[in-house]
């Protein structure tokens, strides 16, 4: 199979399989997306969403968030990953987007990555999500997955995974394909033992047949 049979099977399965593949987030707006994805560095999703509806009940916007003191949203943040951190990143990013953006969340990835605690991974999903940008946000499922099907060669960081990516996935599917490739590191790709027989991708994955192969 060539690279690009291999990408138009994958792309394939998984606009037949997955088309309305979404983040796993819960948000209303801009903002309220942007704190929840700074809050799911190196943590999961579930827990996340745990979390932000006491957020943004105390903080309804960027303006309110952003004159928040550490003491009081620390508590709200306790129970995740890097609290210290997040809690300072937070209200760092609402005092810069009311300071340097009248108010707005950014729309591009380099205004993105001024704020503080978000990095590109961060500005593609925002991007992506909420403007449909053709921006790839690479993920430890993302980078894994891409490997492992072989949609990616060699790629040794996420932004040469995200590059590879971007050279064969059509620009109008990339917005949806980060979350394809996503999901499905977490359900069925996963980590230590990728459940292998309950995937349609095995006749494109390269994991798979060398798998195969071995046996
Ligand atoms: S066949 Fe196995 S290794 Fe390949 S994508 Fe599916 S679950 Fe992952």
């Amino acid at each position: 199979m060539t690279q690009k049979e291999r990408y138009a099977f994958v792309l394939k399965y998984f606009e037949e399989h997955a088309p309305n593949a979404e983040t796993e987030l819960i948000y209303d707006n801009p903002y309220q997306l942007l704190v929840a994805v700074i809050l799911s560095a190196q943590c999961t999703d579930k827990r996340v969403n745990m979390t932000t509806p006491a957020i943004f009940a105390q903080y309804p916007d960027v303006y309110a968030l952003s004159r928040a003191t550490f003491d009081d949203l620390f508590p709200l943040i306790r129970s995740i990953s890097y609290p210290n951190n997040k809690t300072k990143h937070l209200i760092g990013m609402a005092q810069m987007v009311v300071e340097d953006f009248n108010g707005e969340i950014p729309a591009t990835v380099p205004e993105l990555i001024k704020l503080p605690g978000v990095g590109r991974k961060t500005a593609n999903v925002i991007t992506s999500v909420v403007h449909h940008q053709p921006n790839m946000a690479v993920d430890t499922h993302v980078f894994r997955v891409s490997a492992r099907i072989g949609l990616t060669t060699n790629a040794k960081t996420p932004l040469q995974t995200e590059l590879q990516l971007l050279k064969h996935i059509p620009k109008e599917k990339v917005h949806v394909a980060h979350h394809w490739l996503i999901l499905h590191g977490r359900y069925i790709c996963v980590a230590r033992s990728p459940k292998c027989g309950e995937c349609g991708l095995r006749p494109a994955c390269k994991y798979y047949a060398k798998l195969i192969k071995a046996s």
